[in-house]
């Protein structure tokens, strides 16, 4: 019998997919194929939901990334700050509009970007922007961030790719600071559309034509270079009826996180500090191993008995050929990569499937 990583067959079920296929043929019936109705209501509840003032949804995660670069006004050959571990799309925006990647490190124990460490880059280079991700869905210290970069007038741009439903502090979800904050809805995000879809978070009113014409060729504006970058009706419409579910199903993440926590205690790895219970999306459950043998061996070990798991983030940013060449700090991040292994952690893990998890973990190690 095996643990799937993902469960796409439960996440839409059979009612689910009634509803959806409603909304499609209404689509289809309207012809409103791009930015209908329901871009405007999720828009409007997602930003609610995320503690945000606005919501403008784009084509992609990575497209919210480098949007919110533009509408900073970074240009070619600016510097940008990112943490040393993250998924790879956090560098290529910061290229693919020309500026310059510095590398972040990280803290040891979460691979979130480390606060002293932009303090550091802010001294050696000019920073005009940071964009620090709430990588796994863990939040990252956004107060000690701030009073780094608000003196200084960095920007930042928060990568909330896996953090819908996360919390920076109690009360406080991802996406109620005054950065612009970007997340992403492909499909194996924790809230997630039918192919490609992102959105940006803002406070600030005056970043929200900016952003409107940027993602829809400059309309609405005499002077702004646009793209498009515009979000599908239908992406909108599954966006905004998934939405409803949302809280629900990261509440059952999080139970299973509380559960692995009581598990795997005293085992040969270290588990997150159990502060991020309340507040992680849990978008991802990482294990730390004291060495990238051990998380071999453990990962042989599930895979064999058909578990999925995944050894996120097997490179840091600097490992990565492409990135190779950037400057900054990179100790932590290349002591942290390829010893990390995550769970499946997805809604619909049985507690038996848990005790499987632990029982093949135990034994292996
Ligand atoms: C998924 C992800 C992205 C990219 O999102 P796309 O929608 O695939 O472009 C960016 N950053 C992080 C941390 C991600 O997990």
């Amino acid at each position: 019998m095996s643990i799937p990583f993902y469960n796409f067959a439960e996440l839409h079920h059979e009612e689910f997919r009634t509803e959806i296929k409603e909304r499609i043929s209404k689509i289809i019936d309207q012809g409103s194929f791009v930015e209908g109705e329901y871009n405007t209501l999720f828009e409007n509840e997602f930003a609610k939901m995320q503690g945000a003032k606005h919501c403008l949804l784009v084509a992609n995660g990575t497209d919210a990334l480098e949007i919110s670069l533009l509408a900073y006004g970074i240009k070619p050959g600016d510097k940008v700050g990112i943490p040393g571990i993250t998924f790879y799309a956090t560098g290529e925006a910061v290229l693919n509009i020309g500026a310059t990647p510095i590398l972040i490190d990280v803290e040891p124990s979460t691979g979130l970007m480390c606060p002293e460490s932009v303090k550091r880059m802010s001294e050696a280079h000019d920073l005009k922007a940071i964009m620090p991700v709430h990588i796994y869905g863990l939040p990252c210290d956004m107060k000690a961030l701030e009073s780094v970069c608000a003196p200084k007038g960095i920007k930042i741009i928060e990568d909330a790719a896996q953090a819908q439903g996360a919390f920076v502090e109690k009360g406080k979800p991802v996406g109620s600071t005054n950065s612009l904050v970007t997340f992403s809805f492909y499909p194996t995000k924790n809230l997630s559309a039918f192919g490609d879809a992102g959105c940006i978070l803002t406070q600030d009113d005056s970043m929200v034509e900016t952003i409107k014409a940027i993602r829809n060729h400059g309309r609405g504006s005499e002077t702004l270079l646009g793209r498009n970058s515009r979000c599908d009706h239908i992406q909108a419409a599954t966006l905004h009826l998934k939405l409803k579910d949302v809280d629900r199903l990261n509440n059952q993440r999080k139970a299973h996180a509380k559960k692995y926590h009581e598990l795997l205690e005293g085992m040969p790895f270290k588990l997150l500090d159990s502060k991020y219970i309340e507040l992680s999306s849990w978008h991802l459950y990482p294990i730390q191993f004291e060495s990238e043998e051990l998380r071999k061996k453990a990962q042989a070990a599930l895979v064999e008995k058909q578990i999925g798991c995944t050894a996120f983030y097997e490179r840091s940013m600097k490992e990565e050929k492409v990135l190779s060449q950037c400057v900054g700090e990179t100790e932590n991040a290349n002591n942290f990569s390829g010893k990390t292994l995550c769970l499946p952690i997805h809604p619909f893990v049985k507690e038996e499937d848990q005790k499987t998890i632990s029982q093949t973990l135990k034994n292996a190690l």
